[in-house]
């Protein structure tokens, strides 16, 4: 069961629709999975001599892939239905990873510029270039940053 906020992650990301209460050992995995996946995608592709922590990141995540799915129902009014707990979550969660290291969308990878954001997005943008995880947030910020740099340089 997850609850605050990885539960309401858990649900804007449509993998659950009610997810529950977190406790510590799932809240633990949880942090250890994300943190695998950011070392396999920061190493990736794995060079032959990589290091042993990345090699474990891929075990590691390699193995949460093997968790069930959350299960899906179609009620018959046509309302789709997500249930499961952190097992499904973390089983989601890494074959997603595994998906993306493994597809085309990798090249397209990117880290968001914002040095306080350690966001990594898909940048499906035409132009491919894409700076920020999302404007209302981080792009916002540097705008509005540059903004009132320009203006103290200005009055200066
Ligand atoms: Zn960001």
């Amino acid at each position: 069961m997850l609850s605050g906020r990885p539960a309401t992650l858990v649900h804007q990301a449509g993998l659950l629709d009610a997810p529950g209460p977190l406790d510590p050992r799932a809240l633990s995995r949880t942090c250890r999975l994300r943190e695998a996946v950011y070392a396999l995608i920061r190493a990736w592709p794995l060079a032959p001599a990589a290091d042993s922590a990345v090699r474990e990141a891929l075990a590691e995540v390699n193995e949460a892939a093997r968790l069930p799915l959350p299960r899906h129902q179609l009620e018959e009014a046509g309302h789709l239905t997500r249930t499961g707990g952190v097992d499904e979550v973390l089983g989601a969660v890494a074959r997603d990873a595994l998906d993306l290291l493994s597809g085309a969308d990798f090249a397209r990878l990117r880290e968001c510029l914002n040095e306080d954001c350690t966001r990594l997005f898909v940048d499906l943008s035409r132009s491919a270039n894409r700076r920020w995880c999302g404007m209302a947030e981080c792009g916002n910020r540097h705008k509005v940053a540059n903004y009132r740099k320009r203006r103290r340089q200005g009055a200066g």
